[in-house]
């Protein structure tokens, strides 16, 4: 047993570790670092929780941390940088199981005692149950969506909105009841679950695949609430500070992201986008492409005095980070510059660029945000555009019927020349057309972008 000053203590030690190690989330230099320091917090908060409270038996606890361990280190070596959405999903989706079963636990133990829960207690633990169970389902349907299981496409019907509201109210109106009378049955608790549980699949089927990480974004913030709802419950304030902690940064992370994309978040949770196969903006009937080789690339590329590099979806699902910073080098080496624009939704989830380059060692200080290099692009030689569609869409600016209109976008469209590199004349996330291809200042390299960069860094060399 812990004296209770020095748990208390130690409590705010692993309190102020989350929120160090959240800060130095800020910037990819100090990411890492910032990581280590959480789970540090997170394994001193464990660690106390279970010396002083005897929860279970250490043979319990040894067993949770091999098979617990074991799953951990499989999913961070095998899951790819691309599937990591759905990785956060899952982890959303566990997040919010523990929320319902430890809240759940708590209120049927008290329902076993005949005593009624204080109000507060009563309503921390419903909010528990509700959002934790929202956000089981809602995870679960992410995932889902964002593995290709199911359909993508936002799945709409009429009185959908009418439907979800008279499901909330009900389970509003039965946890009320169950808070304020103890003779209230304990099936209307099982039906609270099982509402909420329906609850987190309808409100997350409206939603297209496009906007699945914003929508785990949201059940990330979810997850952390359930969580500070249910500190409440079982008295654990470290449990307060994370949830609260994880339930802000969730709710930041997604006003970012629709920042971004030019939307709000009520239009992301409740606007059906995606419900229908979009009108593609501006058609490009009629339109040719130019296209170029590794030849002409390479010799554009060698005599550039300055090249942006705009990175995309395709870069990483290609994984020709290492390729890219090749490249990079040869240039820089022959007297040239090379900067690359990011994008604050470029990939499939905030910072994907970042993480992406700096793995292949691409020194921070060359990763521009968009409002940093967009006034550059005029100046640019060749804007190198690897696996990026919607980002350096135009028709974000110059076309009101598009989908993404409203969008800020990268202005590779300013360079003198623009080099894009992708497989194919396909669509990015968006599923809409780009004008950008039909521009004649752009030259289209087609390929898989990591071969063609390995064949490009090999021409370079010997110009
Ligand atoms: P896009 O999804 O617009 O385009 C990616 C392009 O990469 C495709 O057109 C594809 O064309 C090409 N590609 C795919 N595989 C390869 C490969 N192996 N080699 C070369 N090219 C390849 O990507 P962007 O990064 O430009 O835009 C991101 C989109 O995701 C935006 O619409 C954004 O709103 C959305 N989004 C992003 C979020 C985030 O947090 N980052 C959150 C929510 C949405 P082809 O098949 O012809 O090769």
């Amino acid at each position: 047993m812990i004296a209770p000053w020095l748990l208390r203590l130690l409590y705010l030690v692993a309190a102020v570790l989350f929120i160090l190690g959240l800060r130095r989330l800020q910037s990819p230099e100090t990411a890492r670092g910032g990581n280590r320091l959480s789970s540090v917090g997170m394994l001193l908060a464990i660690v106390l929780t279970l010396l002083d409270r005897s929860i279970v038996g250490y043979g319990t606890i040894a067993a949770g941390l091999v098979v617990g361990g074991a799953i951990g280190l499989t999913m961070a070596v095998r899951v790819k940088m691309t599937s990591m959405p759905q990785m956060v999903a899952l982890l959303n989706g566990a997040g919010g199981g523990s929320s319902l079963l430890v809240a759940s636990a708590e209120f049927l133990h008290s329902e076993e005692r005949g005593a009624l829960m204080t109000v507060d207690a009563g309503v921390s633990t419903m909010l528990g149950v509700l959002i934790g169970a929202v956000t089981v389902t809602g995870s679960v349907v992410a995932f889902a969506k964002l593995q290709e299981l199911v359909s993508g496409r936002a799945v709409v019907f009429a009185f959908q909105k009418t439907l979800n509201a008279l499901l909330f109210l009900t389970v509003l109106g039965l946890g009320a009841w169950l808070v304020l009378d103890v003779t209230a049955p304990v099936g209307a608790f099982y039906t609270v679950i099982a509402i909420a549980l329906l609850l987190g699949v309808l409100l997350t089927i409206p939603i297209g695949g496009a906007d699945m990480p914003v929508v785990i974004a949201v059940l990330n913030s979810y997850s952390g609430i359930a969580a500070a709802m249910t500190g409440f419950v079982i008295g654990s304030e470290v449990l307060i500070v994370s949830g609260a902690l994880v339930g802000s940064s969730g709710i930041i992370l997604s006003q970012i992201m629709c920042k971004a994309m030019n939307r709000s978040l009520a239009n992301v949770l409740f606007g059906g986008f995606g419900a229908t196969v979009t009108a593609s903006g501006k058609s490009a009937a009629g339109l040719t492409v130019n296209t170029t080789n590794i030849e002409e690339a390479a010799l554009q590329l060698a005599y550039a005095q300055q090249v942006i590099v705009v990175p995309g979806y395709g870069l990483a699902v290609a994984q020709a980070q290492h390729q890219v910073r090749e490249l990079m080098e040869l240039i820089e080496k022959r007297g040239g510059t090379v900067k690359f624009a990011i994008h604050p939704v470029a990939g499939r989830m905030p910072g994907h660029m970042n993480v992406l380059l700096a793995e292949a060692n691409i020194p921070y200080d060359k990763l521009l945000d968009m409002d940093e290099i967009n006034a550059s692009f005029g100046q640019t030689d060749v804007a190198l555009v690897i696996g990026a569609n919607d980002v350096v869409n135009p028709a974000a600016r110059n076309d009101p019927s598009s989908p993404i209109f409203g969008m800020p976008i990268l202005n590779a469209d300013e360079a003198k020349r623009i080099i894009v590199m992708k497989r194919g004349m396909s669509a990015g996330f968006a599923g809409i057309e780009n004008e950008l291809f039909y521009n004649p200042k752009t030259q289209m390299l087609f390929g898989n972008a990591k071969d063609t960069l390995v064949k490009l860094v090999s021409e370079v060399k010997q110009v």
